[in-house]
């Protein structure tokens, strides 16, 4: 059977609030039927600036939406049953889903939304600390890297390692070392810029992506963030309280051949990172190491 060029399905969504905002998402992309319109007197209507965007038809009036969509199926997503009327009148009863019938399908579709937004959110994070998890944070390396190549401006990461983690563990229990992992992460996350990205690398390990930074701003303010995670102590589960430190290996990206991938570029950079972070460590820990200087915290 041979698919017809354009869906005959042609819809038209009456109400441009929340409601009919959540049904064209949905149904925009939806082979089975075409939006031919969003109908709302409030030009400023949530669906009517998604509609416009998607280069959608947009009406201020419900009568006149439907006569020239001519659609041959209207929700009825205003909350208003005398529109219903309206455009039973025009389009006969079959041809409006209002009522009861739009309520259940809006319940349905907003369902559906909140379990592919609850999907993408544990898709990207790590269920711990809430951060990034490591397959968002390299998806995301990759693309400041591109961009940074681009446009040439500079691009730092910070490789962070908690210091002496396996003795909270050993000595605290593994509760108390998961209580020191979410209370780090909430430290740097209310340390660092907005358009910075904060990620777990693996176990006891973070990695922050720090857009338009050079190294030595990646520098200054990997120590304030050592400085703010050294100050505080942690509750643990038992109401003690400890310090924490980490160690860091801070490295810039420098664009090289230009046939060079980006994944091995943000491979390459996070090489550098780890010898950094190791240079920390050898340096005694507490302290954050990059551009060929160790850097004592005090
Ligand atoms: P260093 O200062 O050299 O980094 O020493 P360290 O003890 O921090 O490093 P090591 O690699 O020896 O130990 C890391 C520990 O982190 C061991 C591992 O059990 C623990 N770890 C990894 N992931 C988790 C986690 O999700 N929760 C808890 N509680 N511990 C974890
Ligand atoms: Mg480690
Ligand atoms: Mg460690």
């Amino acid at each position: 059977m041979t698919q017809p060029k354009e869906s005959p399905n042609r819809a038209l969504i009456l109400g441009g609030g929340q409601g009919g905002s959540a049904i064209l998402e949905m149904l925009q992309n939806e082979a089975l039927v075409d939006i031919v319109g969003v109908a709302d007197r409030n030009p400023d209507a949530p669906a009517i600036l998604l509609a416009k965007e998607n280069g959608i038809p947009t009406y201020h009036d419900i009568e006149g939406a439907i006569k020239n969509c001519a659609p041959c199926i209207a929700f009825n997503l205003t909350g208003n049953e005398m529109v219903e009327d309206v455009a039973a009148g025009i389009l006969g009863v079959g041809g409006i889903i209002g009522g009861l019938e739009a309520k259940l399908i809006l319940k349905m579709v907003n369902r559906l939304k909140d379990a592919k937004e609850k999907l993408l959110f544990e898709a990207t994070h790590d269920p711990l600390t809430g951060a990034y998890n490591r397959r968002h944070i390299l998806a995301a390396m990759n693309e400041g890297i591109a961009q940074s190549r681009r446009y040439g401006f500079p691009y730092s990461v910070v490789l962070i390692d908690l210091d002496h983690f396996k003795s909270v563990n050993d000595t605290h229990g593994h509760p108390a070392g998961d209580a020191v992992l979410k209370s780090v992460v909430n430290t740097l996350q209310s340390n660092i810029r907005d358009v910075d990205i904060l990620g777990r690398w693996g176990g006891e390990e973070f990695l922050v992506l720090l857009p338009h930074t050079p190294e030595a701003q990646a520098i200054i303010a990997a120590k304030k963030w050592l400085a703010n995670v050294a100050a505080g102590s942690v509750a643990l589960p038992d109401d003690s309280h400890i310090f924490v430190s980490f160690s860091a290996g801070v490295a810039e990206f420098s664009p090289g051949d230009a046939n060079t991938s980006v994944e091995t570029e943000a491979e390459n950079l996070i090489r550098i990172a780890d010898k950094y972070l190791y240079q920390a460590k050898e340096a005694g820990r507490n302290c954050i190491a990059g551009g060929g200087t160790t850097n004592q915290q005090t």
